[in-house]
């Protein structure tokens, strides 16, 4: 019999960036701003566009590529977990995401992981148990911080000190007030008899990297045992290792020379927020998002309080174990700390030979933050990389994050320091 071949599927997209600009300004919903470049494919630490021309992808999809694009041990846990099952609803147990939630329980301490699929989503968790925890009481106030992004739900955007995030989706969602960054004095002020959590992103990543000192992170535990508020930390991006500890306050306390096994807080134990979000590098590319809350408040949201059809699907906790293997395996993050540091101490020296564009660097491990003068415009910064073959994000007015993969090469640094330094070059003031 004449074998049947598939009709091949039709090419949805010519190889050019013009056609698939055009069908997002005719089908996609135009919430995004974005730039004109069309991604086609990815090896490592580099992606192409779909007119051929290749990138160095310090970006990592806003923090989230882990171990970098196609990376062969997350396309084989891929492929072997879809043969076997990809979804089967939180109605029963599966063992993937039994072990993940052991894997995050053993990085941090006892506790529990709640499963979902994204950032916004992890925080609104972590909302609901802070509503949860204090409903008895009759508290619900949560206090986050200026500046601070926790995501584009209603409950996110209320809780985003951010006022650009918030304007036209009135009325808010209630019970969310907003105090300095780094400011233990400011918040204990802002605390009410109606507050029942904080809320602290140890770095806050949307903003332009502004890291916690230790000091602050110490004086919000002291200030939550006093009032018996939860501490909650959203590590959606600078956790998963990025900035060379599992999650970043562990690292900012590590930089103090604060041992986290010391007692930290009031009470006689040791530092420890009780509730963490967590999305982003977890899943590598793949959407997963959780968070983690400890031993003391495990079993505040109950069945029957939470759920998502979604999380922690065989899929999606067979990828993010495999990171983790891989991440453990080829010390990752180490080299979060050691070719952050490379970046941090070049980028500093730039800073010093050309003040005139260059403000101050920010950095923790592989979240680095160059802040220009103001008179640059940092979307009109990061165009100027991509003409030169890097991505990089922009945040906050004069700001460009780097968030690459954990496993990004020193010769991958080297090459994205030389593009940076020759955009910097062509920018200072000539003599
Ligand atoms: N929290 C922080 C600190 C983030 O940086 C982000 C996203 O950038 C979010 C929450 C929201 O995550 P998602 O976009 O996955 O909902």
């Amino acid at each position: 019999m004449k074998e049947v071949l598939p009709v091949p599927v039709p090419t949805i997209v010519q190889n050019e960036t013009k056609r698939v600009r055009e069908l997002f300004e005719q089908n996609v919903v135009p919430s995004y701003t974005r730039f004109d470049l069309a991604l086609e494919r990815g090896e490592g630490n580099y992606v192409w566009d779909v007119d051929g021309k290749g990138y160095l992808d310090l970006a990592g999809g806003i923090a989230v590529c882990s171990l970098g694009h196609a990376h062969p041990e997350i396309t084989k846990a891929l492929t072997e977990q879809s043969r076997k099952l990809i979804h089967i609803s939180n109605l029963y147990y599966n063992e993937a995401q039994g072990r993940l939630a052991e894997r995050i329980v053993d990085r941090i301490a006892p506790g529990r992981v709640f499963f979902c699929n994204s950032g916004a989503e992890a925080n609104e968790g972590l909302f609901k148990l802070a509503r949860k925890f204090g409903h008895d009481s009759g508290r619900y106030e949560i206090i986050t911080t200026t500046g601070s992004f926790h995501g584009r739900t209603l409950a996110g955007i209320a809780a985003t000190g951010q006022e650009k995030v918030k304007k036209g989706f009135d009325p808010a969602v209630a019970g969310f007030k907003h105090v300095p960054f780094n400011d233990v004095e400011a918040t204990r002020r802002a605390i009410t008899k109606s507050t029942i959590a904080l809320l602290v992103e140890p770095v806050q990543g949307e903003s332009g990297i502004t890291i916690a000192t230790a000091e602050y992170l110490i004086g919000l535990r002291q200030l939550c045992d006093e009032h018996n508020l939860l501490l909650m930390f959203d590590e959606v991006q600078a956790g998963h290792f990025r900035t060379g500890k599992f999650q970043s306050w562990q690292r900012i306390l590590q930089l103090g020379a604060i041992d986290p096994n010391r007692p930290g807080g009031s009470v006689n134990r040791p530092y420890l927020p009780d509730a963490v979000s967590m999305a982003k590098s977890l899943g590598g590319g793949f959407p997963i998002g959780a968070f983690w809350v400890g031993e003391r408040h495990a079993k505040v949201l109950g069945p029957g309080t939470h759920a998502s059809t979604f999380g922690g699907t065989p899929l999606a906790c067979a990828v993010a174990l495999r990171i983790f293997d891989v991440i453990e395996r080829e010390n990752l993050a180490e080299n979060a700390r050691t070719i952050g540091d490379f970046l941090l101490i070049e980028l500093r020296k730039l800073q010093q030979r050309f003040p005139e564009v260059l403000k101050v660097v920010r950095g923790i491990g592989l979240m680095v933050g160059i802040d220009f003068q103001p008179e640059f415009n940092a979307v009109d910064l990061v165009k100027e990389l991509h003409k030169r073959n890097l991505l990089s994000v922009p945040a906050g007015n004069s700001v460009i994050r780097l968030l690459p993969a954990l496993n990004l090469s020193r010769a991958e640094a080297e090459g994205g320091l030389r593009i940076i330094e020759k955009l910097i070059v062509d920018l200072a003031p000539k003599a």
